[in-house]
């Protein structure tokens, strides 16, 4: 992000580049308006901070340009005046922020308030899992923590902390997400520090990502060989020095954040390499991997499989007569109501061109083919592009307790597929597998 500070005080401007740098600004200074016009013609800032006696005119006057500006009318703006009335009349020009130069504290505050709520609402440094039981020492960590820019959420209790953790979305890059523990490791409650990093390694999704740092009053090369065995990242002793915790604690969520990178790409791809592009429906190489997992669970637990494979009716006409692009709505329409049909356990693919396959776990023959007469009726109904499509739709089923390849209930679908084409289209068909001499 990239904010202007125009500001006539050294002190001030010393001042404000640095609390914006701390939050990741880079910034151009300047103490003349026409210098800060130009900068502003030529680059675009996330942000503009300025004050009203510039050597070279007034800085409302500016706020007034680039509010009548069509480029700049958006620029966040964050004004410093004591002065009461100029501050109304600021406030009337959509001025985001007007901070008062009194107290160096105070405007500590506003200022990072102001760049948290108002500049990048998705800004934040991390957010950080505190568990400590001494009130004081909790305090300073804290507050030296918050004073940076991150969020902390601290626990005196380690099952309390727990807790947290695990209502956490679950997703390691997600907004709500922890991006590090920081942990005592001697903490009231019913488990200590150490037992809430082992529970938090157990878990198996991005969360077990999540570095720890625990704080440890002994040091011994016993307890540190166990705490890295329980999965602790790093360590600091009490009493704890602010600067280093600080440091360690920014290393850690630098490296998580190009973790969470990572995985997010990796989850990217496997939905690229899973999905159908144009009907977001499944894809047949998905299908055949999930098919084979379903029929080793159905034969283990003896519960029944059923599969629909759905064939639309003269699809090669629709092409014909009204082009391949609303071809492609008509297969989207069917994809979204074949994916708000059906359980989320299902698994509905398009299998080819326009033929779809629907894959259901505890779900008998009969089941099916009721089912497969309600998607019937649907689809007739749908008119997806304003069109009037049909589909013929072939049932087979591993009854409980049978035992089948699912290229075996792949096949009878497709037997029944043909058996209601020929019947006339528009229809469901149920096809019983072969019987297998064991
Ligand atoms: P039937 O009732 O016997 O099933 O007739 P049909 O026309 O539906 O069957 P056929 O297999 O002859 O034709 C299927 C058509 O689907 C041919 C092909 O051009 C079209 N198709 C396949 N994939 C796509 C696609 O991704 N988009 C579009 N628009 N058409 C596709
Ligand atoms: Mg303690
Ligand atoms: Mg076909
Ligand atoms: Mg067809």
């Amino acid at each position: 992000m990239k904010a202007l500070i125009l500001e006539s005080s050294r002190l001030y401007r010393q001042l404000i580049d640095n609390l914006l740098a701390q939050q990741g600004f880079d910034n151009d200074i300047t103490d003349e308006l026409a210098t800060a016009r130009e900068l502003l013609n030529q680059q675009s800032y996330d942000l503009l901070c300025l004050n009203e006696n510039l050597k070279d005119g007034s800085g409302l006057e500016l706020v007034r340009q680039c509010r009548s500006s069509e480029t700049l009318q958006g620029i966040p703006i964050l004004f410093f005046t004591s002065d009461t009335a100029l501050a109304r009349e600021l406030k009337e020009l959509a001025v985001n922020a007007v901070i008062p130069k009194t107290n160096l504290q105070q405007i500590h505050d506003q200022v990072l308030h102001f760049v948290e709520q108002q500049v990048d609402p998705m800004f934040r440094k991390g957010r950080i899992l505190l568990v400590e039981d001494s009130d004081s020492i909790a305090a300073m960590i804290g507050e030296a923590l918050e004073y940076r820019g991150y969020r902390v959420d601290h626990f005196t209790a380690a099952d309390e902390a727990w807790s947290a953790f695990v209502n956490e979305v679950s997703y390691g890059s997600d907004e709500a997400a922890f991006d590090l523990v920081l942990t005592d490791i001697h903490v009231e409650g019913s488990i200590n520090g150490l037992e809430l990093t082992r529970r938090i390694r157990q878990v198996e999704d991005a969360r077990g990502f999540v570095p720890i740092i625990a704080i440890t009053s002994q040091d011994s090369p016993e307890l540190r060989l166990s705490l890295y065995r329980e999965g602790v990242s790093d360590f600091i002793h009490k009493p704890v020095l602010v600067e280093e915790l600080l440091i360690r604690a920014g290393n850690l969520i630098d490296n998580k954040r190009l973790l969470d990178k990572v995985h997010d790409q990796r989850r990217e791809l496997y939905i690229l390499a899973t999905t159908d592009k144009l009907t977001g429906c499944q894809n047949r190489h998905s299908l055949l991997e999930f098919s084979k997992k379903m029929m080793a669970q159905a034969q283990r637990h003896g519960f029944p499989v059923s599969l629909l494979m759905i064939d639309l009716d003269h699809f090669k006409q629709i092409n014909d007569q009204h082009g391949h692009a609303t071809g492609d709505q008509v297969l989207y329409g069917v994809g979204t109501l074949l994916l708000q049909s059906f359980r989320d356990s299902d698994l509905v693919a398009r299998f080819g061109g326009e033929e779809f396959v629907v894959l259901m776990d505890h779900c008998s023959a009969k089941e099916a083919c009721s089912k497969a007469e309600e998607l019937r009726q649907s689809l007739e109904q749908l008119k997806p592009a304003g069109l009037r499509v049909t589909a013929s739709i072939g049932v087979s089923s591993l009854e409980a307790g049978q035992t089948a390849a699912f290229e075996a209930l792949f096949t009878a679908a497709d037997e029944a597929v043909y058996r209601a084409k020929d019947k006339g289209r528009n229809q469901v068909a149920l096809q019983p597998l072969p019987h297998r001499k064991d």
